[in-house]
């Protein structure tokens, strides 16, 4: 008889947002009169940069032709694209090689096998709240998890202490959901932790876009030491609006070294099969969204959702609610008013004012009492979110928040 993975029991029965999108529905079936306004799920809105377009049309003329037709890609992606990531990191100051620079189809996939490079053994630390993936990829492959919450005391930038023992470590920076950014010095903390205990920190840099504060890192590479302790993950998907079109890298540097391995040459062997290689259209697609033009085209988007964010903390402001994030990051975190749980408010909210956010407590216990809302709906569906928010949300303050 085949023997499944025993691992699957210690994972809650459905993902956060399946949750969440299956209520959404089952109230829309319910009311088909009310107008639902989603500020759930991190999908964006808004369509791909001019020279994207441009790009990928261009790519898939080549296809057409017999003399610039491409077949299989490398696996670790090709050389333009890895040169347009490093070259996008020697804007901050970090030189990376390009055989430490892996292209992948979204950085959600190499969430999943980066797992591959590890032992089961290995205790993994997450700061949570987090994205659920970092937990339930390593409760599937059969690891302890360590949670490491954030606080409203910590403000959700929780730092290395005193005995912590975890051998992998997984941080996000803007954070997603909280909305939190370690700055330079905060994050330092875990990088000279990390290399003290010779861990591997894992860092979830997919909201990088966000950043417009100074003393917050766009790279864990900008901080020394790094590289000697630390993986990263880039996605195209919320700073370039990648979602459905596909692309991200990972970066193992050659310089991370475990018990005498190069986690690179592990990680090469690993890609080299288990993939073949990112489509030819996707990366040319990648290069030019990470060109000059490409970027500045796809800020103007991100000035779009800043500005939505703007709308929603203000509208929480003036119901006088308390809330993170909004700033470096497309999320703005808060705390449910009237003492309400996680749950009870995402259905209060979606039943009184249709609207969906997501409950904080699926992104770990310490979210519990708090609520996500995501800045990627389109300008007309937040400010209605936002007048409707302050239509409803003073009936609640006052009564039982702490
Ligand atoms: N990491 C974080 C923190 C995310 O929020 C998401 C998607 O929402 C991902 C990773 C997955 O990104 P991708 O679209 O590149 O798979």
């Amino acid at each position: 008889m085949t023997h499944v993975n025993p691992y699957y029991v210690n994972l809650k029965d459905s993902f956060l947002f399946y949750e969440t999108k299956a209520r959404a529905e089952a109230f829309e079936a319910a009311h088909p009169e009310r107008r639902v306004l989603r500020l759930g799920i991190g999908d964006v809105t808004l369509p791909l940069a001019p020279v994207v377009i441009e790009a990928l049309h261009k790519a898939v003329e080549e296809q057409a032709r017999k003399e610039t037709f491409q077949g299989y890609m490398p696996e670790l992606g090709k050389d333009f694209m890895k040169r347009a990531a490093a070259a996008n990191y020697a804007r901050r100051g970090v030189q990376l090689e390009p055989e430490e620079i892996f292209v992948c189809y979204g950085i959600g996939d190499d969430l999943g096998a980066i797992g591959g490079l590890f032992a089961r053994e290995n205790r993994v630390a997450v700061v949570e709240p987090a994205y659920p993936a970092y937990v339930d990829t390593n409760l599937m492959a059969g690891r302890e998890i360590i949670p490491i919450p954030g606080t409203e005391e910590n403000g959700f930038l929780p730092l290395p202490f005193p005995g912590l023992e975890a051998e992998l470590v997984y941080l996000c920076s803007p954070n997603n959901p909280t909305g939190a950014a370690y700055s330079k010095a905060q994050l330092q903390q875990w990088v000279d932790w990390a290399n003290a205990h010779e861990a591997v920190l894992i860092f979830d840099a997919a909201y990088e876009g966000f950043i417009t504060d100074p003393e917050v890192p766009h790279s864990i590479y900008e901080l020394p030491g790094a590289k000697e302790c630390a993986i990263e993950l880039f996605s195209l998907s919320k700073s370039a609006g990648f979602t459905g079109t596909r692309l991200g890298y990972t970066v193992v540097p050659k310089a991370l070294i475990r018990e005498g391995k190069s986690l690179q040459a592990m990680w090469v062997r690993n890609r080299s099969t288990c993939t073949n290689g990112v489509s030819y259209i996707l990366q040319r697609a990648g290069e030019a969204a990470l060109t000059d033009e490409g970027l500045r085209q796809s800020r103007a988007s991100l000035g779009v959702y800043r500005k939505n964010a703007d709308l929603l903390t203000a509208a929480l402001e003036r119901c006088g609610i308390r809330y993170f994030g909004g700033q470096n990051a497309p999320y703005i975190w808060l705390r449910c008013p009237g003492g309400m749980d996680s749950w009870s408010f995402f259905d209060w909210l979606m039943e009184q004012a249709g609207v969906v956010g997501s409950p904080g407590v699926g992104f770990g216990a310490c979210g519990e009492g708090w609520f996500r809302f995501s800045c990627f709906s389109t300008p007309e569906v937040t400010a209605e979110a936002a007048a409707r928010l302050e239509a409803i949300l003073p009936r609640l303050q006052g009564q039982t928040d702490p």
